[in-house]
């Protein structure tokens, strides 16, 4: 089996890391804040203190960081994953960041001594998918390099779909955060609307993920608005930088995302009144305001 490394411990990165040891690979670890790699030391991996060593220890690293100059500074700063690149290292930024960085990050690898491969592999799911191995993951790069990662990303995920080439798989996550978004608002609204109309939420939002107006958003986000717990699985400023990647790209290729515009803006007000790092289901809150209405279930 190859050796893993995994660079990022955030919401995310520490179930993976941790789904990739149950699945019986060699893990090793890091994270900026090093404390954070302490439960997963405890469960087995071996914790190290840079990107560097982790590559060096590794066949596949994976990368769980925030935004693109996160991944590029642990890819290629100072004691980053470039300089513990050896023949045949496979870098799998699985991160949500920019499309066109992304294909830019696989020529400096490829131009690195010695070279290593990459593929970009961002998901979908949410934190209960990390935890759960239940992923969905979208895979930009070269084919055999999808194939020698499908042991790892099948420890991970269970919908996993190779897109395209580089940056491919960033693309098709940017589309999906659009559909998320957008479904995060239409279940707000929902919710909003019964409450006014005082029928009681909770059955509502039980026949509604039953039919055709169901989502993963009413799925799993509906439950948490309406008992008012609003800590992240997914938080707003990463819905926002996500967003705004969608909205950088639309304007490029003046495409037209009115719904993709108005969530932006709703979301900057919950930021605006200090939401930013609320789970991304606090929309609710901008539309509860709006119109005087708290949709809770007491
Ligand atoms: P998170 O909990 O905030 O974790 C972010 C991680 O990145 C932390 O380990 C952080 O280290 C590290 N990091 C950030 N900047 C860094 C830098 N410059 N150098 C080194 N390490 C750095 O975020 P998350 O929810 O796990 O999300 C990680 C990525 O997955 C993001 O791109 C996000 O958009 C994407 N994603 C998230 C979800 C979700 O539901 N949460 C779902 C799909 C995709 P520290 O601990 O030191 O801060």
């Amino acid at each position: 089996m190859e050796r893993v490394g995994f660079v990022g411990l955030g919401i995310m990165g520490t179930p993976m890391a941790r789904n990739a040891l149950k699945a019986g690979f060699a893990v090793t670890v890091t994270n900026r804040t090093i404390d954070r790699a302490k439960p997963l030391a405890d469960a087995g991996a071996t914790a190290v203190r840079t990107p560097r060593e982790v590559a060096e220890r590794s066949d596949i690293v994976v990368t769980m960081v925030t935004n693109t100059p996160d991944v590029e500074a642990v890819m290629f700063g100072a004691d980053g994953i470039a300089s513990g690149a050896h023949e045949g290292l496979l870098a799998i930024d699985m991160s949500t960041i920019s499309p066109a960085a992304t294909r830019d990050l696989a020529k400096r690898a490829a131009a690195n001594r010695p070279p290593f491969r990459t593929l970009d592999a961002p998901v979908s799911g949410g934190e209960v998918g990390a935890i759960e191995a239940r992923l969905a993951i979208m895979v930009g790069g070269d084919e055999a390099d999808v194939k020698r990662a499908m042991p790892l990303f099948q420890a991970l995920g269970k919908t996993i779909i190779h897109i395209g080439d580089h940056g491919a798989g960033q693309a098709c996550k940017l589309a999906n955060q659009i559909a998320v978004a957008i479904n995060n608002l239409g279940v707000s609204e929902a919710l909003v609307f019964a409450k006014a109309q005082g029928i009681d939420l909770e059955r509502t939002r039980q026949v509604i993920a039953g039919g055709a107006g169901s989502s993963w958003a009413m799925q799993n986000y509906a439950p948490k608005m309406l008992a008012g717990d609003f800590r992240p699985g997914f938080m707003v400023d990463l819905q926002q930088k996500d967003l705004r990647l969608v909205l950088d790209n639309a304007f490029v290729d003046h495409v037209s995302l009115p719904g993709t515009a108005l969530v932006h803006a709703l979301y900057n007000a919950l930021q605006h009144d200090g939401g930013g790092r609320e789970g991304n289901h606090a929309l609710l809150k901008v539309i509860e305001r709006l119109s005087g209405v708290e949709a809770r279930q007491r």
